[in-house]
């Protein structure tokens, strides 16, 4: 019998984005711009202003009206400092004029003070020829009122709250965090801090997703260790509350030590996935008593890999982000590989003069090779790249906010 073929990354994440459009997050608070970092917009954003509100001075110098300007020394008649309102400009003079100063009424272009002499009776002589409008910022030129200037779904950076600000607001329509429940599978897995015993290790990806998560905005309910026992992990999962994805990770790799995937056969639904993407082939997608379940597989490369390609879009998709993919670059490879796949590869690379290089152990159980990494060089299916072919770089800059 033939296998079935595995699911394209294209595929899963057409799925997962179709699967959080189909279960938004649709509360939303009303948010201080202070605690609003890292947060999504859940409503347009309209200038209730002109930006900026008036024409200004974009240079120290000297405003005055070209057309009344035959090339003569001119009488300074006032000197307006920005914060301040400035009188009319009076006929045949120029006014002195600071940065982000108004423009007085009747004044339309502004010398630069470098190229100003100023005479000993306290005129001042134009060097250089001006035109109607230099050196002025005209009002509205960044906004008019009325204008969108932030869609909804807009993830709210430095930027976006800086932009805010010069609107405005103080405070901001978001959308409710999400709360994802974080568990870990696994006898083997012990916390950081406590002695191992025989055969265990520690639980790394516990640590790894619940930051990741509080980066991307969510909400962390986290569970901890749940041991490999049916009866435990239904109880777990029962017991969770109210959250809005359960995301576990181990367990998923083969049917026997599989007891997500059996509490979810028992009390919920369940598919699995096998994706052609390495590392990370196995993932569960599934509902306990209708939250949606994630089990993304143990190995700490795998989970990183296919938590910030498939689970990073999906949880920013549930909060109605519009734009989830990171940005790629394409970049010449530092290496060959020559073993074409059936799965795309993610390999934690980084960039070493002009190149992308990677690390010497791409093992899945290798979480070192992603801490040495900037981020994952993308071979795609049934390709084998050779140094110096351009090959798709994602830093984690871009997966890890
Ligand atoms: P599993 O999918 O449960 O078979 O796990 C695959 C591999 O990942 C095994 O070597 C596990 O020991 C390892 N693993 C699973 N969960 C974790 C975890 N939370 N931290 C570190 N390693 C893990
Ligand atoms: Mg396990």
């Amino acid at each position: 019998m033939q296998a079935r073929p595995l699911m394209p990354v294209e595929e899963a994440l057409e799925r997962l984005l179709a699967l959080a459009e189909a279960a938004p997050i649709r509360d939303t608070e009303d948010v201080a711009l202070a605690d609003a970092e890292g947060r999504v917009l859940a409503r347009d954003l309209v200038a209730s202003l002109d930006l900026p509100p008036w024409p200004n001075s974009a240079m120290d110098g000297y405003a005055l009206r070209l057309a009344d300007w035959q090339g003569e020394p001119l009488a300074v008649s006032q000197r307006i400092f920005a914060g301040h309102a400035p009188a009319p400009l009076q006929p045949g003079t120029c006014a002195r004029i600071f940065t982000g100063a108004p423009l007085p009424e009747g004044a339309d272009c502004v010398e630069m003070q470098e190229n100003v002499e100023v005479l000993e009776d306290g005129r001042v002589r134009l060097l250089e020829p001006l035109q109607v409008g230099q050196n002025v910022r005209p009002q509205g030129q960044e906004t008019r009122v009325g204008e969108q200037v932030m869609a909804t779904g807009t993830r709210l950076g430095p930027i976006e709250l800086g932009l805010a600000a010069t609107l405005g607001h103080a405070r901001l329509e978001v959308v409710r965090r999400v709360r994802v429940a974080v568990l870990s599978t696994g006898d083997e897995l012990v916390e950081p801090g406590l002695p191992l015993g025989p055969g265990q290790i520690y639980n790394s990806n516990r640590r790894l997703l619940a930051s990741w998560l509080q980066r991307l905005g969510c909400e962390v309910v986290d569970v901890g260790i749940l041991a490999d026992d049916l009866q435990r992990t239904g109880e777990c999962l029962a017991g969770l509350g109210d959250v809005d994805l359960i995301l576990s990770t181990g367990g998923v790799s083969v049917g026997e030590a599989d007891y997500l995937g059996m509490a979810l056969r028992e009390a919920g639904e369940l598919a699995l996935w096998k994706l052609a993407i390495k590392p990370g082939k196995p993932l569960t997608f599934g509902h306990f008593r209708g939250v949606p379940v994630i089990g993304l597989p143990g190995n700490p490369a795998s989970t990183l890999v296919t938590f910030g390609l498939l689970t990073r879009p999906y949880l920013l998709r549930r909060q109605g982000v519009t734009q989830v993919a990171p940005l790629r670059f394409d970049m010449p490879a530092g290496f060959d590989w020559p073993r074409s796949g059936t799965r795309r590869e993610y390999l934690r690379a980084r960039i070493e003069q002009g190149q992308v290089r990677i690390y010497k152990n791409q093992s899945s159980g290798v979480l070192r090779s992603a801490a040495w990494a900037e981020g994952l060089v993308e071979v795609r299916e049934g390709t084998t790249p050779r140094e110096g072919d351009s090959v798709s770089f994602i830093p984690f800059s871009e997966l890890l906010g």
